[in-house]
């Protein structure tokens, strides 16, 4: 017995593996192997784009343009992962890379930057983190929280329906979002300058970069503290360490300014279109409407390119119940751009209110593969409801009362009035007793979370070597009620009773 533990732990020693890190050359222990990280990579990469934004699409020259800085470092770089490079339509200045060397850099981070050698700079860091394993590691730690929804998620997607996602998609959330330890940003600075170097570019321009973020940073602008400081915050630390390495490497190579003014020209130049946008975005929160609608036209006037500013258009019609034309907006984004799940979502939305069930179906559903919210899954569970069809309707609650918030407790409430009907002892807690003057009694607690009516509460007695049982109603029991119900019978000490019982048998909810 024992010799086999002691193979059960060498072979889980074994799978573990002591690995060589091919960015720093040091041992360590990988629990995730290399492979494991890409296929989680791959996996995320999609509902980590859309839940930060969706991919930037008006000006294609400047995304493959972002993808090819990025290549050139992925190409100097000590791991061989297959590296992806995208630019999110995303304000909140920002960077962030998945396991496996999917990385991305939201469209708010690029017009703070100079010239081209900063890019490097940000990118070359990215790939750092992903060619070394910073997340897996951080994995293992149990640094991220499993199945729970954190709140940064909310500040950083630039979405209001960003902190509704649910399923697997949850985990791509968190680790865009991740803080990375003092430790892995130094060493993402210290590989990324000297895969800047390596690649032909300036180390001065991570010098200059940090030392733009610290000065963003004392400015305090929350977009920046909820953006890219949250997950790779910066201080003086690191510039005094860029200072050293681009010393040590030599402050010679390329800075690319001229490319870089003349790459970002175009999207500088519909810079007042975007600040419009996230103005228009700050009011509808506010639920100021007419101001955000404003708001949004002159963006729209600026860029009619843009399908995110028709998408808050449309956001904004719903929310104040125009569901037709919140769906012909809807159709102007979506022609602009069919692989973005809001523009599903809202105008699914808009189509259920409107009565047009089946287009709403396939809306919500296409927005769910794109990446699954809590408020798509909701809507498709009233929309089975209202057709009668309860097993589908249970499915879609159940995905969607993972959620926190008021839409995942709508969920859940939905959930148990369906299922209430079927496992009524799953929510209504009876235990029985006999009271000091033999009467069999059962304490009943409503654990539902909604009101419950038409309860039976079926007592079992066994007296004498005799079964006998007898079946109680009750009208109603408040959400959280507890209470004693009696089931009419009394024992002596004469009857020899040596077992009671009580299970609530139905119970449904009030209309
Ligand atoms: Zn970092």
């Amino acid at each position: 017995m024992a010799s086999r533990v002691l193979l059960v732990l060498a072979l889980a020693l074994a799978m573990a593996g002591c690995a060589v890190n091919p960015v720093t050359g040091k041992h360590e222990l990988s629990l995730i192997p290399v492979s494991q990280q890409i296929a989680m990579g791959e996996e995320q990469y999609v509902p980590s784009q859309q839940s930060q934004g969706g991919v930037y699409s008006v000006d294609k020259e400047l995304t493959s343009y972002v993808s090819e800085v990025g290549q050139r470092l992925a190409a100097v770089s000590d791991t061989r992962l297959p590296y992806e490079f995208v630019v999110l339509n995303n304000s909140v200045p920002n960077a962030w890379a998945l396991p496996g060397g999917k990385i991305a850099v939201n469209r708010g981070l690029l017009t703070a930057l100079d010239n081209e050698a900063e890019l490097a700079a940000v990118l070359g860091h990215e790939v750092v983190h992903a060619a070394a394993g910073h997340s897996a590691a951080a994995m293992q730690r149990g640094m991220l929280l499993q199945g729970v929804m954190i709140a940064t998620t909310l500040a950083s997607s630039d979405s209001e329906y960003g902190n509704y996602i649910v399923g697997g998609a949850q985990l791509g959330a968190q680790l865009v979002t991740q803080k990375y330890s003092r430790s892995a940003e130094l060493e993402a600075d210290l590989y990324g300058t000297r895969y800047m170097k390596r690649a032909g570019y300036n180390p001065e321009a991570a010098v200059t970069l940090q030392q733009t973020f610290v000065r963003l940073f004392e400015g305090q602008k929350t977009s920046w503290i909820d953006g890219l400081f949250a997950s790779h915050p910066p201080s003086q630390e690191r510039v005094d360490a860029n200072e050293k390495t681009a010393e040590a490497l030599g402050k010679t190579g390329e800075l690319g300014t001229e490319r870089w003014n003349e790459k970002m020209s175009y999207l500088r130049s519909r810079q007042d279109a975007y600040l419009a946008f996230d103005d228009a975005g700050q009011l509808a929160s506010k639920k100021d409407y007419a101001g955000a609608l404003a708001k949004i036209d002159n963006a729209i006037k600026i860029e009619p390119k843009e399908p995110r500013f028709y998408g808050l258009k449309g956001d904004i019609l719903l929310e104040q119940k125009k569901y037709l034309p919140a769906s012909e907006e809807f159709d102007k984004a979506l022609n602009r751009d069919p692989g973005y799940y809001e523009y599903y979502l809202g105008r699914g939305l808009a189509y259920s209110r409107l009565g047009k069930t089946d287009r709403a179906r396939s809306d919500l559903e296409r927005s769910n593969q794109l990446l699954p919210t809590a408020i798509a899954n909701n809507e498709l569970g009233q929309m089975m409801v209202a057709a009668g069809n309860t097993n589908e309707a249970k499915g879609y609650f159940e995905t969607a009362m993972a959620a926190s918030g008021p839409i995942g407790q709508q969920a859940a409430n939905s959930y148990v009035r369906l299922d209430l009907p079927d496992h009524p002892d799953k929510y209504i807690e009876a235990k029985a007793g006999l009271t000091a003057d033999g009467e069999l009694v059962a304490a009943i607690h409503n654990l539902a979370g909604i009101d419950v009516s038409d309860i039976a509460v079926t007592f079992i007695v066994t007296a004498a070597g005799q079964d006998a049982t007898r079946t109680v109603s009750i009208d109603r029991i408040g959400a959280g009620q507890q209470g004693t119900i009696s089931s009419g019978m009394r024992f002596s000490d004469a009857d020899n009773v040596t077992a009671v019982s009580a299970r609530v048998v139905a119970a449904r909810a009030p209309n």
